[in-house]
């Protein structure tokens, strides 16, 4: 099979593409023709997944051609956004505009379809995953037909973290709110047993919590993004950071949202880091795991057990709570969740046996992979952690019957 040249990688650089052509129509009536001359299909996003999810055997699609026009609705407090839109666009005009989302990832650099496909995800006890702002979905199926779901339509819970195995998502109505501003701080040497015995004040000391670290050092260090219109809470472990910091010790913070407790607004603090600069620690791989609340505490503890094999192949590790919600695919459906991330230094021979590690701890107290990252486990396994998957079999093999969207990750996963 002829693989597109020049070589198209994802951003981590760990998966080549094997597409035999990419594709980036200019018009809706182009993508169409696109999907119904193409066997098999995919859509790449900004590429920022770490596993062969967005890969295909046959055409790639970037939508980046498509216009990009966003439409805000006053009346019903939604945004209308191109799906191929990164939420760094997005968010400087909502905010530009008086709005706000209710919650953003990491890094602002990916796109919204390709965020909400894979149930991407920030941090807050009462903030859920960025794919359940979605109060409506437009995409083109396998039979060139544009579709539109709503909340309140049956499939629409299904069609919302799709893996993109429905079909070629082209916009989405967001919820938004009144725009907000959240003021940073994070705290160092927090020990992980104070963590482990007070996981409801740490988690609830913030709109938005995070905990970095790397389980060998007994300690953590929080960050915590506060909303102004909020109350402020009382935890405050640790000692307070006196100069900006980089989740990944050591790293200049040059690339991160402002610290210290300046206040700013919200697009400019929920991520960790800026829209212009490289996220993270740029050479990586990354895998995360989503545990029940309630499990957490365990979660911790088996983590800590096997820190000597994970410290050696981390840059850091991060803890964060997702609110549930009902989206079939999500990795917090139907539970308050906990995800237990990974940032590994990129070399899979030295990650791989740690991530196999990791998984024979937390698989057995329920632990849910996320979809855009690293992972091992069975997909069969994996699929029965999820109540609703054979209702999204049956939704995927209606919408498309011959696998136009499928590939071999949705094939392991679904048949
Ligand atoms: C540095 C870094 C930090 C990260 N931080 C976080 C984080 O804080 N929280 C978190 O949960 N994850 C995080 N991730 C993972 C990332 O959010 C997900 O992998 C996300 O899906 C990437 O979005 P993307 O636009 O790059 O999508 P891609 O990786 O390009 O695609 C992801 C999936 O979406 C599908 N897709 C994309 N667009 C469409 C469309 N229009 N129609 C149908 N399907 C489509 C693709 O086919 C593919 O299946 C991080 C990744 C990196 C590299």
């Amino acid at each position: 099979m002829p693989v597109m040249s020049p070589r198209l990688l994802n951003w981590a650089g760990n998966i080549e593409f094997q597409a035999v052509r990419l594709a980036q129509p200019a018009s809706l009536d182009e993508l169409r023709d696109l999907v119904v001359s193409s066997d098999r299909v995919r859509v790449l996003g900004t590429g920022h997944s770490f596993n062969a999810l967005a890969d295909t055997t046959g055409t790639l699609i970037r939508l980046d051609r498509l216009p990009m026009s966003i439409r805000i609705d006053e009346s019903s407090a939604t945004a209308t956004v191109p799906a191929g839109a990164r939420y760094a666009e997005v968010a400087a005009e909502l905010h530009r505009a008086g709005y706000a989302l209710a919650n953003l990832a990491s890094l602002p650099h990916i796109t919204v379809a390709g965020a909400v496909a894979t149930g991407t995800h920030g941090s807050g006890d009462r903030t859920r995953t960025l794919a359940d702002a979605v109060v409506g979905v437009e995409f083109v199926d396998a039979s060139g037909e544009v579709r539109r779901l709503s909340v309140g339509d049956a499939d629409f819970p299904g069609a919302v973290v799709s893996l993109g195995a429905l079909g070629v998502v082209t916009q989405l109505t967001l919820r938004i709110e009144p725009s907000f501003t959240v003021a940073q701080e994070v705290r160092l040497d927090v020990p992980l047993d104070a963590i482990a015995g007070a996981w409801d004040e740490v988690f609830g000391a913030a709109y938005s919590v995070s905990a970095f670290t790397d389980y060998a050092s007994g300690t953590a260090r929080v960050w915590l993004k506060r909303r102004m219109d909020m109350p402020t809470p009382t935890w405050a472990g640790g000692r307070a950071a006196d100069a900006p910091v980089h989740p990944v010790p050591g790293v200049d913070p040059v690339a991160c949202t402002p610290q210290l407790g300046v206040p700013g607004p919200w697009h400019e603090r929920l991520p960790h880091f800026r829209p212009d600069l490289v996220p993270s620690a740029g050479d990586e791989l990354q895998s995360e795991y989503f545990v029940a609340r309630a499990d957490a505490p365990a979660a911790l503890a088996a983590l800590r057990g096997i820190a000597a094999r994970v410290a050696p192949v981390l840059h850091i590790a991060e803890i964060r709570t997702i609110a549930a919600d009902e989206l079939w695919l999500s990795p917090a459906y139907g539970r308050d969740s906990v995800g237990f991330h990974f940032t590994w230094i990129r070399d899979a021979a030295a990650v791989l046996p740690v991530v196999d590690l990791i998984e024979e701890v937390l698989l057995p107290l329920g632990a849910r992979p996320h979809w855009g990252k690293v992972w091992r486990a069975d997909p069969a396994s994996v699929v029965a952690r999820y109540p609703r998957a054979g209702d999204f079999a049956a939704l995927r093999q209606r919408l498309d019957p011959t696998g136009t969207f499928a590939n071999a990750y949705t094939t392991a996963l679904f048949g």
